[in-house]
């Protein structure tokens, strides 16, 4: 601003300088997160408590770029945001004004490019936006972004319950609680419609597509150009994909705060994890709902504890799945039931991984991020440990006299 170059724009200085202060807002969030990546890799991969103590503080101070751990880690994780400005505009609280018309319409007024002249913009709402705007120009419509106070929302003021519970998170039904009550059972439902509706969409405009590549190459331009323009838009099909995350979404909010009606505390697997090693999902479009349903669920989760004021815990999940929650060996997960061969019992599956996701949160071994294959080897040690806890089946008089005499001692320890 010092050497003018805003000028050359012909924008109003105070709307510049709120546009600029948000860019570099955007920057700030792209580089914390990074950060946040970061120092979990230094949790996985330093061991040396002094060498990982000194990379976070190098961290917290931005030091980073001499260490050649940090600096790689950094590079990987630092990727380069996107803060598009050239389609949107901060405009500061004092800045405009809504007016309410005699046909009950609302009405926003912002500055424009000429001094004293004010754009107005009719709202398709009757309620005022209030502190600092974003206004995002797309496709010839006008959105108004403002942030809202979320301990204000009525559904911020539902106390939250008392008890402790675990969940899973899954696809046909949003969350699966340890009581093995079923919420937001309406999302299997939802997704398949969708999977099947773009399929089916697909399909058609390859079809189309590859007509107006024909009419192309045959030199009829007008033909191939009216079909890319009638025929295969975007804003149809960006608007059914926002109207479908909408539904996904209130179905899985409703979920959550079921969930978080009877509890204090929900605990919850940490998903920043299990998505590190998966970063092809394929074309299959079940698969890529589902990991974003997921992300959606957490989301929830996070947004609606923090505002009635329940605690989310986050613990490690690997093997809650193919874990029985009754005796804790390893079973075999086939659809929805779980098959554990020692128990011989049937469990629901998602209701087995709900249980043990719960009993993860007091587990004195397995921690946050206790790698996959060390949980692993807990869980056969407590298996095996179990085993030898088990009377001989040996009934002989010897033996019973062997274990009266030293009914502490186990009965395969030699003298
Ligand atoms: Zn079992």
């Amino acid at each position: 601003m010092a050497d003018g170059t805003h000028v050359r724009f012909g924008v109003l200085a105070n709307a510049w300088k709120e546009t600029v202060r948000d860019a570099m807002a955007d920057i700030a969030a792209n580089l914390a997160s990074a950060k946040l990546e970061v120092r979990r890799a230094i949790g996985r991969r330093i061991n040396d408590p002094a060498e990982r103590k000194r990379m976070l503080a190098a961290l917290a101070v931005d030091r980073w770029a001499a260490d050649p751990f940090l600096a790689r880690q950094m590079r990987k994780h630092w990727r380069r945001g996107r803060s598009r400005t050239d389609h949107q505009i901060v405009v500061r609280a004092d800045k405009y004004n809504t007016v309410t018309d005699g046909r009950g319409r609302l009405w926003l007024a912002v500055p424009g490019l000429e001094r004293r002249q004010m754009v107005r913009i009719p709202l398709s709402t009757a309620v005022a936006p209030t502190g600092t705007l974003r206004l995002i120009l797309r496709r010839g419509r006008v959105e108004v972004h403002y942030q809202i106070d979320a301990s204000h929302m009525r559904s911020s003021q539902r106390p939250c319950g008392g008890r402790m519970v675990g969940v899973d998170k899954g696809y046909t039904e949003a969350l699966t609680d340890s009581d093995g009550t079923h919420h937001g059972t309406g999302l299997g439902k939802l997704l398949t419609a969708e999977s099947d509706r773009l399929k089916e969409r697909n399909r058609r405009r390859a079809k189309l597509r590859s007509i107006a590549n024909t009419a192309a190459a045959r030199g009829d331009h007008a033909k191939a150009h009216r079909i890319t323009a009638n025929n295969l838009g975007i804003v149809k099909r960006d608007r059914q994909a926002a109207r479908h995350r909408a539904q996904v979404r209130t179905e899985i909010f409703t979920a959550v705060h079921r969930v978080i009606d009877k509890a204090a505390t929900v605990v919850a697997e940490d998903l920043t994890k299990r998505f590190a090693g998966r970063k092809t999902l394929g074309k299959n479009i079940n698969r890529r709902l589902a990991g974003w349903t997921k992300g959606v669920s957490a989301e929830a989760l996070r947004n609606v504890s923090e505002r009635r004021g329940s605690a989310l815990v986050h613990v490690n999940a690997a093997y809650t799945s193919q874990t029985c929650h009754r005796c804790g060996r390893l079973g075999r997960r086939g659809g929805d039931r779980f098959h554990c061969t020692c128990c011989g019992v049937v469990w629901q599956a998602d209701v087995n991984a709900a249980i043990n996701i719960l009993q993860r949160a007091g587990d004195p071994d397995i921690a946050l991020h206790t790698p996959h294959h060390v949980v692993r080897q807990i869980l056969q040690d407590r298996t095996d440990r179990r085993r030898t806890r088990l009377p001989v089946q040996d009934s002989s008089p010897a033996t019973a006299e062997r274990r009266a005499n030293h009914p502490n001692r186990s009965t395969t320890s030699k003298k």
